[in-house]
Parts: C-alpha cells; structure tokens; sequence
C-alpha cells in the first residue's frame, strides 16, 4: 500500500519526500506549514516583548537624564522631547483599550543652527526607544512624478527598519532631517511647479496629519506594477528639524523693527533671543505652508553653542570626540592628554568657523592626524601631551 501523509492524507506520490516517525509520517507541505505556525507564534512572542516594555517605560525626566549623557545643553528641547516621546509610548500602550478621550499625537518641529545636536538628539533617542525608529532627508524628496524620491519613501525605510512588520512600524518614530529645505522656492520666478517645495510640503500633509499611505516597499519612485504596502500613520510621531537659515533675520524684522541691513550688525546681541520669539506667521514667511505648520503642534529651538558648551561637547558626552581620541591611542598603547589651553584655542577656531560643534572635528583631525599617520614611530606606553603650542604649530 502506499504510504500517505498522517496530517494531510496526500500519498507520497503526490509530495517532493515523507518523514516517518515512530507509527506515522509527515510530509514536506506540512512541515512547512508547521514551521509558519511556529514561526508567527515567535513574530507575536517578540512583539508581546516589545509591548511589555511599553508598560516599563522611563518617565520624562529619566528620559532627559538619558539624552543628558549625549547632549550638552539645549535643556528646553530635551524636555520637550522627553515629555513628547513619553506621551507618545502612553498613546500606544492605551491604543487597544478603547478610552474614551484619543490623544492626539505631538509631531516636533526643531529649529537649529547647523551643529547644533537635531540629529544627535534624534539618533540619542533611538538609542533609547524600544520602538521602530528611522532618519529620513527631506532634500530629495520631489513632489509625484518628478526627479527625486516620492515623500512616501520616508515611510519606507520604517518599514525596512522593522523588517516589514507593518503593525509594528504603524507605531515608531520618524525624524525628517533638513524640513526647511522644502520651503516654497519663491525666490525663483522662473521656475513654473515648485516641485521639491511645496509640492512636497502638500504631499508631506497627508503623512503627518494620519491616514493610509501606499508606501513602495523597495522606496524609489512608485511604478505601476509595484505592489504597495498599506500603512496607517495615524499614531507614527514624526520629529522634523532644519536650520532655517534666515528665519532669525525675520524673527528679528519683526520683534525689533530693525532692517535687514541692520540685523548683521546687531546680530550678535540678539542672537540668542531670535529663535525664542518665534511664532508661525515667521515659518510661513521663511516658505512654510500654514498647513504644515499646524501639523507640528509643538515647535522647539536649540541654543546656539558658546564657548563654554562647546568645550564641555569636547570632554564631556559619552562619546565625546576626546574620550574617542583617548581610546584610539590607548589601542597602540598610548596615553593621551590634551591641556585646557590647547582646548581654548580648538574652541575659537571652531566659533570662527560658524559650523557649530561640527567644526570641532575638523580642528580634532588636523592636529591628531600625523599622529596616527605616524603610530607605527611612537614608543609604546608612551605618554602623548598635546599642548597649547602644539595645537597652534599644526593649526597654523
Ligand atoms: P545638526 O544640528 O546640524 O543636526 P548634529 O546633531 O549633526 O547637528 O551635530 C554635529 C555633531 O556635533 C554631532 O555629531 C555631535 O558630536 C556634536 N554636537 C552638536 N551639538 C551637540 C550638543 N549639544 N552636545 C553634544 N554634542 C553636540
């Protein structure tokens, strides 16, 4: 008699192989079969896993004291997010529980010079999140149609962040990088669609706001016979920063009355007050549409970095570029010091250069780069001072 499947009943005439057991045999389509079972059971166990720590999420400040080991001032924007991303944990873990009163979510608009820590805030976060977490560029983004990407694509790489898990990426956090480079292109009246302006701001709408987006799995240009991914961003909280490059000379027209040309001699006295006073009337005349404005209920601003912070940027984070430098060394076997002074003269270079605490780095790498260059020449547990004369002889 032939042999059959016992789960399944097809012969073995009709299946690829068989697998006895003791008294029985199980065939190849229902060990697959079995395998998915298995295999979905673990998917919704590793969600389970995710919800429960939803349930055990830090408060606020514990959040702040967090990004504190990061971030070196901008205290009012790390509350903010802290209080933001705690609020958005509540609204997931409440989502199943039918309340009465829905919670709206936060989406943040951060406003910053360049250099000034949007992006080390946004990636610090995602260290901490146990939630799907993705980093999206606004400049390539083109309205439908045209060169560049669709705006769906930021939705794309959550997705692919989360494995396509759609239920489980319907829930994270985006941050839109560089928001303020798809301000209305006003300035050029020859050109007849602002296609990577607002045409990209009315598209970003829908995607803030909440509702079903068709987002191409693989992102790049939606093409007819891709199939779309359905996803509801109804409880996605997205963190949107930019510099605004401007948006102070506007702030300042408007608070002090000044002219334009005015601003740059007054700049420095006013400096840090501009983006405090910010209200929306000023992004909409920086190029942003009211309706995206009012997607960002909560709009924040970073500090400027003095003198001071941007010392501290230098020693002080966890993974401060010194502690980074310390360690490299400390890999041949050397120590390295650097004396405060040769600190001071790293921190005036930097301020001159207007990058923020990016130009850091840039001075950094000028005055270690022989150095490693040369590792192969230095004794090892060899002590390394870098002094104030040091720096000057390799900075200029
Ligand atoms: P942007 O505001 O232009 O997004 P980034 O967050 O990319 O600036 O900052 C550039 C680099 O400068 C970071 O990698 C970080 O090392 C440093 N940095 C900037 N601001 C801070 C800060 N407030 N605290 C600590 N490091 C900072």
């Amino acid at each position: 008699m032939e042999k059959t499947c016992n789960f399944c009943n097809r012969k073995k005439s009709e299946i690829t192989f068989l697998v006895s057991g003791i008294n029985s045999y199980i065939c190849n389509f229902c060990i697959e079969k079995t395998y998915s079972i298995i295999h979905n059971k673990f998917d919704i166990k590793k969600k389970y896993k995710n919800y429960e720590n939803i349930i055990n999420v830090k408060k606020p400040k514990e959040i702040k004291k967090f990004l504190d080991q990061y971030i070196i001032g901008q205290n009012e924007t790390k509350k903010i997010i802290s209080v933001a991303v705690y609020n958005h944990y509540k609204k997931i873990k409440f989502l199943k529980k039918n309340e009465d009163i829905e919670i709206e979510k936060s989406n943040i608009l951060l406003i910053g010079n360049t250099g000034t820590g949007k992006t080390l805030l946004a990636k610090s976060i995602s260290k901490f999140l146990e939630l799907p977490f993705t980093i999206a560029d606004a400049t390539t983004l083109t309205e439908a149609g045209y060169v560049g990407e669709d705006v769906e694509s930021i939705l794309t790489k959550l997705l692919q962040s989360v494995n396509y898990d759609i239920n489980f990426a319907e829930k994270g956090i985006v941050f839109i990088d560089e928001i303020d480079k798809i301000s209305k292109k006003t300035s050029n009246p020859s050109i007849t669609r602002d296609v990577s302006g607002e045409g990209v701001q009315q598209a970003l709408l829908k995607i803030l706001e909440g509702s079903i987006i068709n987002v191409p799995p693989q992102g790049g240009r939606k093409h007819p016979d891709q199939k779309m991914i359905p996803i509801n961003t109804e409880n996605i909280l997205f963190i949107a920063g930019g510099t605004f490059d401007g948006l102070e000379k506007i702030i300042s027209y408007r608070t002090n009355q000044i002219s334009p040309i005015s601003f740059f001699s007054k700049k420095k006295k006013y400096q840090k007050n501009f983006l405090s006073k910010i209200i929306g009337n000023d992004l909409i005349k920086f190029g942003l549409i009211p309706e995206l404005i009012g997607r960002f209920p909560i709009i924040t601003y970073l500090d400027p970095l003095n003198k001071n912070v941007l010392k501290k940027i230098l020693k002080e984070p966890k993974n401060s570029l010194i502690k980074q430098y310390k360690k490299l060394f400390l890999m041949d076997k050397i120590s390295m010091n650097i004396s405060d002074e040769a600190l001071d003269i790293i921190v005036d270079e930097t301020i001159k250069l207007g990058l923020g605490a990016r130009g850091l780095r840039y001075f950094c790498e000028k005055i270690f780069i022989d150095y490693f260059f040369n590792i192969n020449h230095i004794n090892e547990n060899k002590v390394l001072n870098i002094d104030k004369n040091l720096v000057l002889k390799k900075l200029f």
